[in-house]
């Protein structure tokens, strides 16, 4: 099997952002690997494991894990991250062409990548912590023509068979869907505990390709990527008002009915 993982870096969701005109500042603060991709990462480890000979990812499973990721220079830490898990090698897109792209940009780049990859299985997180589209998995499929299966609380393959089996989780119930290769799944966080890079693989990370494309390495060209060729632009940007000190309620023995009209007066009763 080959197996790619789409990841991103995005800014550390618990960093304080700023905003740079309507856009918000990816470059001042700290940056990670987006936390719902790790799942992803370790979904397909799991499923390289169960069908390896050894039990263990890597060359001798005889399947491979390539990361792929657009965005900066140093997009560069996330993808270490995710081959110090343990997936085999990756992908970078770094252009600078590529700055203020929207969803429908990236999934043209990202989906051009994995078109030349003879991929059998694409994982996805189901949302980026930054832009938080969830949009990306779907357009990837509809791009490739392949079978999407996202927002996964468990996935199987049978390798054999080249399906892949689904339980997908609704707002109503459980949702139980199979598609051959190739396909684009999309996995949620309940699906798996990541595992934390080993010291061994931290090392073996630094040995292991990561390899930079360009727009036009990709047959892609900067009309249709970037801000200028973005579908949405946001106009206006406001920060969230800082929090007020609240209401304190005296009970001088009326406390509870002070409480209730005060929740009346919300609606929330
Ligand atoms: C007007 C505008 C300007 C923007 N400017 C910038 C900018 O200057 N710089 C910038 O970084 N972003 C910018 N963005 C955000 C950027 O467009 C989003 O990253 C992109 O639309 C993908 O959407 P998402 O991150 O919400 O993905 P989702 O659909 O929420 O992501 C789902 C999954 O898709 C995969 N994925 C998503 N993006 C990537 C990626 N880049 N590489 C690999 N896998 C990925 C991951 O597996 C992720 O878990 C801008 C957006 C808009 C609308």
């Amino acid at each position: 099997m080959r197996i790619a993982v789409c990841v991103k870096q995005v800014p550390d969701s618990w960093a304080e952002k700023k905003m740079n005109g309507q856009v918000l500042d990816r470059a001042g603060v700290d940056a990670v690997l987006n936390d719902l991709d790790e799942y992803a990462i370790e979904q397909a480890l799991q499923i390289v494991e169960a069908n390896s000979p050894t039990k263990e990812a890597g060359p001798e499973s005889g399947h491979t894990i390539t990361l792929i990721s657009m965005g900066p220079d140093r997009a560069n830490e996330a993808i270490r991250k995710g081959l110090s898990m343990g997936a085999d090698e990756a992908i970078h897109v770094v252009d600078d062409g590529l700055a203020g792209s929207d969803a429908l940009a990236t999934s043209l780049v990202l989906a051009n990548v994995i078109k030349s990859g003879n991929f059998d299985l694409v994982f996805c997180g189901t949302e980026s912590t930054d832009a938080r589209m969830s949009v990306v998995p779907a357009m990837l499929a509809q791009r490739l023509g392949w079978a999407q299966l996202t927002f996964a609380a468990s996935v199987a393959v049978d390798v054999g068979l080249s399906e892949v089996k689904i339980a997908r989780a609704t707002e109503v119930g459980i949702e139980n869907m199979s598609a051959k290769f190739p396909a684009v799944i999309s996995v949620n966080e309940k699906i798996n505990e990541p595992r934390y890079p080993s010291f061994k693989g931290i090392m073996a990370a630094k040995k292991k390709s990561i390899q930079a494309k360009s727009l036009s390495d990709l047959g892609i060209t900067p009309s249709e990527v970037g801000g200028k060729a973005a579908w949405s632009n946001v106009k206006d940007a406001l920060l969230r008002p800082a929090r007020g000190a609240g209401i304190k309620v005296e009970d001088s023995g009326d406390g509870g009915s002070k409480l209730v009209d005060f929740l009346a007066e919300k609606r929330v009763i």
